[in-house]
């Protein structure tokens, strides 16, 4: 093993809201050829903290979709929900430090866009607050530059274009955005690779991570599905779960959509061993 491969953990969080689709596939595979390309670690973490959208036994369904394609976890899969006090304790530290204050604001005071700041200096007389939000370094200390090793270069200035972000919600529960940066920086993450839709969410999940002193994983963003009306293929649009009867074609949908070429293969492992040295020609020697 030399220096650029031997330290590489990288993750595939699906939120349990139903079964895989081809959409939740392509970030899936991607993640996990990038850690075998890599000789890395491929984690399986189960983001169930938005309780209301959990649906029962989906977490059970994708593991079983993962391994009748072949894409096998290192180490005990974590849930979210099982990992409460994690969070607690991350928040805690915030709170301690000064970089977390609440806020009274409901969705229907605020425009959308970035948040206006009403509640940082303190609660309006009266008022209670409803959700946290997380004191974003004022200025340029909140503009983050980084590449993406899908996207390329990427700015954005957090206090600007988002404001202070909410990291628990008025319904008592964590918000995505703490908690995936807890738990990649507890989980030792060193690379992120996702669907597109969460790069407009990475550099706030970067000034997090800074507040917190993690180390700050590398990202890759995939490309994302869409149906036949160009809506991205979701669980909400009610995407068809992956088709399993046909792994090698559910497979190769997945792999022409990373933008590779289809290629014959007679089973799932003669896929793997295909498509991993071409995963690693095209992606790993950045
Ligand atoms: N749980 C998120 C989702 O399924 C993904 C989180 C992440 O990869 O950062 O959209």
């Amino acid at each position: 093993m030399n220096a650029r491969t031997s330290f590489y953990r990288g993750r595939f969080a699906p939120s349990p809201s139903g079964p895989l689709h081809d959409g939740s596939l392509v970030a899936a595979m991607a993640s996990f050829l990038d850690a075998r390309a890599h000789q890395g670690q491929w984690l399986l973490r189960m983001e169930d903290i938005d309780t209301p959208r959990v649906v029962k036994g989906a977490d059970r369904i994708i593991m079983q979709q993962l391994q009748a394609l072949g894409m096998h976890w290192d180490e005990e899969p974590v849930w979210q929900s099982r990992r409460l006090p994690l969070y607690e304790q991350a928040f805690q530290r915030l709170q301690e430090a000064g970089k977390v204050y609440g806020c009274a604001c409901t969705r229907r005071m605020l425009t959308g866009g970035p948040y206006p700041g009403t509640c940082r200096n303190g609660l309006p007389p009266g008022q209670q607050a409803r959700a946290w939000r997380l004191r974003v370094p004022e200025g340029e200390a909140s503009t983050e530059h980084f590449v993406d090793r899908w996207v390329g270069p990427q700015c954005q200035n957090v206090a600007r274009e988002v404001g202070d972000f909410i990291l628990r919600r008025a319904d008592g529960l964590w918000a995505y955005q703490f908690v995936v940066v807890v738990d990649d920086g507890l989980q030792g993450i060193t690379d992120i690779v996702r669907g597109a839709d969460l790069l407009d969410s990475t550099a706030r999940q970067r000034v997090l991570a800074r507040m917190l002193g993690f180390t700050l994983p590398r990202a890759m963003h995939v490309p994302l599905l869409y149906d036949a009306e160009g809506r991205k293929l979701s669980k909400q649009n009610h995407a068809p779960a992956l088709e399993l009867d046909r792994p090698l074609e559910t497979l190769s949908r997945a792999w022409q959509a990373l933008g590779f070429p289809a290629f014959p293969a007679k089973n799932i492992e003669a896929f793997w061993a295909r498509a991993l040295p071409a995963w690693a020609a095209r992606h790993c020697a950045q």
